[in-house]
């Protein structure tokens, strides 16, 4: 027998824990059949609902369940390397408790592991339902992320995914803090097949993200895996300092040839104010870095256990 372990990570998701398990166990005939034992793992990330009490109701009734209770709200990143920390699974899978990720895909998922795929990720190939401006900038990070890192990031790449206990091995061996999985995910290699889906409208309860929330998370993904943006930085400052010579020299000339003199303050301002602008812009990309240094230096825990089932 070879152990699945089922990663769900909940926050707020009262309505979603035990619908969840009842369109997870519709595969119960499946798994038998490959000779699967099923283990669930529901990570609550500090919720304020009943998300607890419903874990421990399913916990009664069948005792595959298992739950981890975070002392208070970490993030979906933390609950997900919480997860992979606590699974034994010979293969682990992550989902998202608001049947998101449709339970149905797993028979397809498992048989491209058992033709030897280290990984089974999938990707949703339409974004319906979702807020058009929010797909527009998706799409733009996704963009911007192919052009400045080396690691590969999948648009529309979810979380929902498949590997093997010497994937989830790599994937533990990276305890940053900054955690940004789907380029983990990226980052660790091995071979992955890829699904692709139709978005699936959340089953229950409300999403945890809005446009804000989403953009620092953005921001997160960038820092974690690309160097770029301080580049950038040293790429503008010399540019500038081109510019500003090839000025020195037209003025120069220009006042030795004609005998003009320099006129006009308020081009001045405009310059000094963008230059300044420019300044501030490169000091912060300097200081997202520095603050993302700091905290891993740190060597904060990822997570904070208050129970444990
Ligand atoms: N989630 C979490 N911690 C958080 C936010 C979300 O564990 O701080 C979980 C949430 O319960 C859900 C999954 O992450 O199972 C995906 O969240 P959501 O459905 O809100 O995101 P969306 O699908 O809208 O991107
Ligand atoms: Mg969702």
């Amino acid at each position: 027998m070879s152990l699945l372990s089922v990663i769900v990570p909940c926050y707020n998701e009262e309505e979603s824990v035990a619908l969840f398990f009842e369109e997870l166990t519709k595969n119960d005939p499946f798994f038998r059949d490959k000779g699967l034992e099923l283990e669930v793992i529901y990570i609550d990330d500090g919720s304020k609902d009943r998300t607890v009490d419903e874990v421990k109701k399913l916990r009664e009734k069948d005792n595959r369940v298992h739950l981890v209770s975070f002392s208070r709200n970490f993030g979906k990143e933390a609950a997900m390397y919480a997860g992979l920390e606590h699974s034994k699974g010979d293969y682990v899978v992550m989902m998202d408790a608001d049947l998101q990720d449709p339970p149905s895909l797993l028979p397809e998922m498992i048989s491209y592991i058992e033709q030897g795929y280290d990984s089974v990720a999938t990707r949703r190939v339409s974004r319906k339902g979702e807020p058009p401006v929010r797909s527009f900038f998706a799409r733009m990070f996704y963009r911007l992320m192919k052009k400045i890192s080396k690691t590969e990031i999948m648009d529309g790449a979810r979380d929902y995914r498949l590997m093997t206990r010497q994937m989830v091995d790599a994937i533990l061996s990276m305890q940053e803090y900054n955690r940004f999985t789907k380029g983990i995910f990226g980052w660790v290699g091995f071979n992955t097949k890829w699904l692709e889906y139709e978005n699936v409208e959340r089953a229950r309860g409300e999403t945890k993200w809005n446009f804000w929330k989403l953009f620092i998370y953005s921001l997160d993904g960038i820092t974690a895996f690309s160097t770029m943006p301080l580049m950038i930085a040293s790429v503008v400052g010399v540019l500038f300092c081109l510019l500003a010579f090839a000025m020195i020299v037209f003025i120069i000339v220009r006042k030795m040839v004609f005998g003009d003199p320099v006129a006009g303050w308020p081009s001045m301002v405009c310059i000094m104010l963008f230059l300044s602008g420019v300044q501030f812009f490169c000091t912060g990309i300097l200081g997202q870095y520095l603050a993302k240094t700091y905290m891993e230096v740190k060597r904060r825990p990822i997570y904070l256990v208050k129970e444990e089932i």
